[in-house]
């Protein structure tokens, strides 16, 4: 078999291995197949073209054009995706598991091209949060936005994941505007390598806005500044090296990592033997021992059940786990492949040494076990190990010994606080699941592990059909976790791209504060464009521009007749002794849907034109009651414009209601599609 070289892409350049560069063996034979690294290489004009080509490229396109972005390299990835998995085999991973990796990578991709549309405005500037009153008159006001930092994000990933560990920072990366720098694991780095390949060639990326380096980072980390960011995925101890770096430290660069977590799964004292949940249980535990052969960042570790039920569990646990054909990943029977390498199976042979002094092994024997298709000494193939603690009180390496491969240790609990208490004993970890039906239960577990852990998964059998698994980080929710999980969140929707932006809080006039968030403040500037707003097209509509409508009058008969028009004879609109009787009327009064009927009646532009269509209402208010007599009138003012696609786009109004006396009566927020 030729050997490999996997090539670094440096400033617009592949670059081969060179002096320094490392082996990499196949995970099933044990062959070298690949080298990689090159102690030549350029850390600094990596550096450089990031932040003045790469950069500046992301950073002048908007959100939205972003996503697209992001949305078109995915499904190129997708197209490509055959080549990646046939690579991939060599890692170990089965096709379900690449299934995890690669396809997992692109749904995350695309999870936040689609999130990127929807939650981001089609602009340069996030408005974080809402407009903060900071003075009685409103001529003072603040409001938190987000811009992208204006440096570089270095990727460090770990070996187990070479496209989703790449792909999942890279989204919210490139989402924010900053370009990045990969360095994948050495020991997978081939798979990474193609992937990169495939993004670069599509042609779809602005050049510099993302380099890789095969092999070893050099001192890249030494000339980072307080514009760059640092994403960590691998051991707690190299964590805790890289972020100890004094140019980190100094220069306050972010650094976010994930690292070790001795994750758990909770059967809960209401799923009993012979219960869905029972089962349920056994086929989650059994399924993330053997994916990825147990090399998920998000594993269980530790299987914590009541005391009485521990015999059930190993009996019935060990019965699926026997069930698991362990093989050539490339042959369709094969459940579990091999580790990534035989250094990791050394690594995990200790570590399941280690547990054994406290811990007895009930299933699964290293020395003795079947492997099918592929030699069991020259590839990194282990079997699943099941081990037993009898005193999860007082032993230490169960919850803090990370075998990173099929190995778990399950432990008893006598009552729900003990089970909690042996949860939060991994001192942070990942995600800990609960298999339970009661929602009381839940709510105990939640109160007293969620300090504990980055994710709670709750799963029974009314959402067992559809949950998506213990193992599955989503890219809508948190992922990361606290203490030994490394203190980082990467995951979690649009959190995730806000790690890459600096939040800024802006204080200033309205007129100040329009103009940074291209959404009309109250108080701003509100103009006449000379025509009604709903004959202009939306490219003629400005930001702020205004209508002001007539007032009418509303009478009693009106509010008769929209109550047996509608049905709605509530007694506020009907009865006017019941209704001085309620606090917060004076007497009969109007309907708020009366209200907002008539502002519609008063601003409406009856004849066809560009308003396409009305699509909603936000944050609608009823402040003061409408009695007979009253007289209504409207003003509409353009907040906020957000373009669809060519045809349309979405324009956000504020609108007030108000009385006789200038007082406001209601106001909210319509939606209406504009045509272009
Ligand atoms: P490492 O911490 O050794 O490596 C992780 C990443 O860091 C790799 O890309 C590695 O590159 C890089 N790296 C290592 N040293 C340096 C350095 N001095 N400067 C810059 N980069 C560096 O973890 P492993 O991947 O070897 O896994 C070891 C253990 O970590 C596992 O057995 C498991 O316990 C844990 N782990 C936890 C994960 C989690 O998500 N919770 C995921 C994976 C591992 P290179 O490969 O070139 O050395």
């Amino acid at each position: 078999m030729s050997i490999q070289n996997i090539s670094s892409f440096a400033a617009g350049h592949w670059v081969a291995p060179g002096a320094g560069a490392r082996h990499i063996a196949s995970a099933i034979t044990g062959e070298v197949i690949a080298t990689a690294g090159n102690d030549a290489l350029d850390v600094q004009a990596m550096l450089d073209y990031a932040r003045n080509v790469g950069g500046p490229a992301l950073r002048k396109m908007t959100f939205h054009d972003r996503a697209r972005m992001l949305k078109a390299l995915a499904l190129h990835l997708r197209q490509n995706r055959k080549a990646m998995y046939e690579l991939s085999f060599n890692t170990g991973a089965t096709q379900a598991d690449h299934q995890i990796d690669i396809d997992g990578g692109i749904g995350t991709m695309l999870v936040f091209a689609s999130k990127g549309r929807r939650e981001m405005p089609d602009s340069t500037i996030y408005v974080d949060g809402e407009l903060e009153q900071l003075s009685r008159n409103g001529t003072f006001m603040g409001q938190h936005i987000c811009t992208p930092i204006q440096g570089v994000a270095v990727h460090i990933n770990a070996f187990n994941f070479p496209v989703w560990g790449m792909l999942e920072k890279l989204a919210p990366t490139l989402l924010a505007g900053v370009p990045a720098i990969v360095k994948p694991a050495t020991s997978t780095c081939y798979v990474t390598e193609l992937c990169v390949h495939i993004m670069i060639d599509s042609g779809i990326l602005p050049d510099g806005a993302v380099q890789l380096v095969a092999g070893g980072l050099g001192d890249m980390l030494d000339h980072l500044n307080c514009q760059d960011a640092v994403a960590f995925t691998g051991s707690a101890d190299t964590a805790l090296k890289l972020r100890s770096n004094p140019l980190i430290l100094g220069n306050s660069v972010r650094f976010t990592s994930e690292a070790d977590s001795l994750n758990a799964s909770i059967l809960g004292p209401d799923a009993k033997p012979g219960s869905p949940e029972f089962d349920l249980f056994i086929k989650e535990v059994s399924r993330e021992m053997t994916t990825k052969a147990g090399q998920k960042c998000t594993a269980i570790r530790r299987i914590i059940a009541p005391e009485a039920v521990t015999e059930a569990v190993i009996e019935a646990l060990s019965a699926r786990l026997s069930k698991t054909v362990i093989g050539d990943p490339r042959l369709e029977t094969t459940r579990m492949g091999a580790l990534v390498s035989a250094g990791q199976k050394r690594d995990v042979l200790e570590k399941a040494a280690l547990l054994g002094t406290e811990a007895e092994r009930v299933f699964g024997n290293p020395d003795d076990f079947t492997v099918e298709g592929a030699d069991a000494n020259k590839g990194a193939f282990v079997p699943p190990m099941l081990f037993h603690c009898a005193a999860p009180d007082t032993a230490k390496h169960v919850h803090a010994s990370e075998a990173f491969g099929p190995v778990s240790t399950l432990m008893g609990y006598r009552d729900l606080d003990h089970a909690i208490a042996l949860a939060n004993k991994g001192q942070g970890s990942l995600v800990a699941s609960i298999i339970t039906r009661d929602a009381e239960v839940a709510r105990e577990v939640a109160m007293g592990a969620g300090a504990f852990h980055g994710r709670l998964y709750f799963n029974n059998r009314d959402s067992m059909g559809e949950s998506t698994g213990h193992g599955s980080p989503l890219p809508h929710m948190v992922h990361g976790g606290p203490g030994r999980a490394g203190g980082g969140e990467e995951l979690g929707g649009i959190r995730a791209v806000k790690h890459y932006m600096q939040r800024t809080a802006i204080q200033g006039s309205p007129d100040i504060l329009t103009g940074i968030r291209q959404q009309w403040v109250p108080g701003a500037k509100e103009s006449d464009a000379g025509a009604h707003p709903f004959t202009r097209r939306f490219g003629e509509l400005a930001v702020g521009e205004t209508l002001y409508t007539k007032p009418r009058e509303i009478t009693l008969e009106d509010i008769e007749h929209f109550a047996n028009f509608t049905g709605d004879t509530f007694y506020a609109h009907m009865d006017e002794d019941a209704a001085a009787r309620n606090p917060f009327f004076p007497g009969r009064v109007a309907h708020g849907y009366l209200l907002l009927s008539f502002a519609a009646g008063l601003f409406v532009e009856p004849n066809e034109g560009p308003v396409l269509a009305n699509t909603g209402l936000d944050t609608l208010r009823f402040m003061k009651p409408v009695v007979a007599g009253d007289r209504l009138k409207v003003r509409l003012t353009v907040k906020k414009k957000t373009k669809r696609n060519e045809e349309y786009g979405e324009v956000r109004w504020h609108v007030t209601a108000s009385n006789q006396d200038d007082e406001m009566v209601a106001e909210y927020e319509l939606l209406t599609m504009v045509a272009y």
